[in-house]
């Protein structure tokens, strides 16, 4: 009850919910009070959790923040949010998103930006949550709910959560099941939690993971009890520096909250190591080719025939052409011609297939570094959180920018995590990414709680 009246409360001013569901939120936790009177309690029992508008959840309108999606309600489950139910989490609200996820500060969403509840000291200008999983960081970040999902491409689950104060995990490629979640560049989708300290992110990690046969990709391994690794020592780890992520104008505060996050690593008993990873700079550009590629394919079922709105046309072409105009964004169909561009007779190696390269160089990179270190340690972001409006009206480039140091570990499908390391100068609060092995997300939270 008390969820749902701040969810409520909050929704005028934060925009942060698609959907918000009081008769389903009221049955779960009433039949999870229930539970806990018998003794049954699960892992996650009677917690809310939100969900982003990605996940299909059962009878519940689920559109990707897409206007082509309107009215789309599935029948049936991402195996992601049953998982979470099965744990007695509680369903009571979808979050805003970019739309499609194409985005880095919810901005596209089509029912409009949401708001950060956060402010910079003496101001009231209104901050982005950051993207593309904005409305479940503002949820967070708002004390509505208790737990999110998130979904992360290039960074859309560690940017918001760095942009908000919270913390985000994108677990390795395949840990959480992509069935079920609206689908942007398949190689590159990652689902995951945000939270508010790091135990919390291991126990959502743990419940919204496992193997899953209705995608090929998920990781059949067993999924170890990650919140044990939370306040396990980091003594004698090896933590690398890489040089390449200390990008020209990034700001002062961002390098000394580096430093100061190496120190207290060190302080905790770990040592410090400077590596190189020298394929970085090529990173943004591949992904910039690479997840357009794939999401102009995943975005061609939607023509008006099976999936929600439709306009008709003169004839078949001219509605497929009349319902993805009206139904797509700007954002999403500047993704969709890149991606067909890139994709198309005569570019195809020049860009696509040049852009696989790098990405295999990149993962070389990664697998030399852990050779010798146990894990990375970067700033997330290159800034804080930013105005609404300011960098969309810029250039597309501009906003791109902001994945930087998120999109390699996506394009290696290895373990990232953010955890709030402090505020700027303005009283925002900046982020540090912890980059592991696969697998090995139980060193990334042992080196995250220890950086919390
Ligand atoms: N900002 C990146 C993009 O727009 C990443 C989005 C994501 O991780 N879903 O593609």
């Amino acid at each position: 009850e008390f969820t749902l009246e701040r969810a409520h409360a909050a929704q005028g001013a934060l925009n942060a919910f698609t959907v918000i569901d009081a008769g389903r939120a009221m049955a779960m936790a009433k039949a999870s009070d229930e539970r806990i009177a018998k003794g049954e309690a699960r892992a996650l029992e009677g917690v809310p959790v939100a969900m982003k508008d990605l996940f299909a959840v059962e009878g519940v309108e689920t559109t990707a923040s897409s206007n082509i999606l309107k009215g789309f309600t599935p029948t049936y489950e991402s195996t992601v949010s049953k998982n979470l139910w099965d744990a007695g989490a509680v369903f009571f609200a979808k979050t805003s998103m970019d739309e499609f996820a194409m985005g880095s500060s919810n901005e596209t969403a089509a029912s409009g930006p949401v708001v950060n509840p956060w402010r910079a000291k003496g101001s009231e200008e209104k901050l982005v949550p950051g993207g593309s999983s904005g409305g479940s960081a503002a949820a967070l970040a708002a004390g509505i709910s208790y737990g999110a999902t998130g979904t992360d491409t290039g960074g859309s689950i560690r940017q918001p959560a760095a942009f908000a104060g919270l913390v985000g995990v994108k677990p390795t490629y395949g840990r959480c099941s992509r069935w079920g979640v609206v689908a942007f560049a398949s190689s590159l989708d990652h689902p995951g939690p945000l939270a508010k300290t790091v135990r919390d992110a291991a126990i959502l990690t743990r419940e919204m993971a496992g193997p899953d046969p209705k995608d090929s990709t998920s990781y059949t391994g067993p999924v170890p009890d990650f919140e044990k690794a939370v306040g396990r020592s980091v003594k004698g780890l090896k933590i690398g520096i890489p040089a390449e992520y200390r990008v020209e104008g990034m700001p002062q505060e961002i390098e000394t909250l580096w430093s100061q996050g190496r120190d207290w690593l060190k302080a905790a008993g770990a040592e410090i190591v400077d590596i190189s990873l020298p394929m970085t700079k090529y990173a943004l550009p591949a992904y910039y080719i690479i997840a357009p590629a794939e999401a102009s394919s995943n975005l061609a079922r939607y023509d008006g025939m099976r999936y929600g709105q439709r306009v008709e046309g003169e004839d078949l072409t001219d509605t497929y052409e009349k319902t993805r105009a009206a139904g797509f964004g700007t954002e999403v169909q500047r993704r969709v011609l890149i991606g067909t561009y890139v994709l198309s007779a005569g570019y195809y190696d020049a860009y696509y297939l040049k852009a696989l390269k790098v990405r295999r160089r990149i993962l070389e990179d990664f697998n030399a570094a852990f050779e010798t270190v146990d894990a990375i340690l970067t700033p997330t972001t290159p800034s804080a959180a930013f105005a609404i409006g300011s960098k969309a009206k810029a250039s597309p480039i501009e906003m791109y920018l902001n994945d930087i140091f998120t999109v390699t570990a996506n394009i290696a499908g290895i373990p990232a995590m953010s955890v709030p390391a402090g505020l700027d100068k303005n009283g925002l609060p900046l982020g540090l990414q912890v980059i592991t092995r696969a697998l090995d997300e139980e060193t990334m939270f042992s080196v995250g709680a220890a950086l919390e």
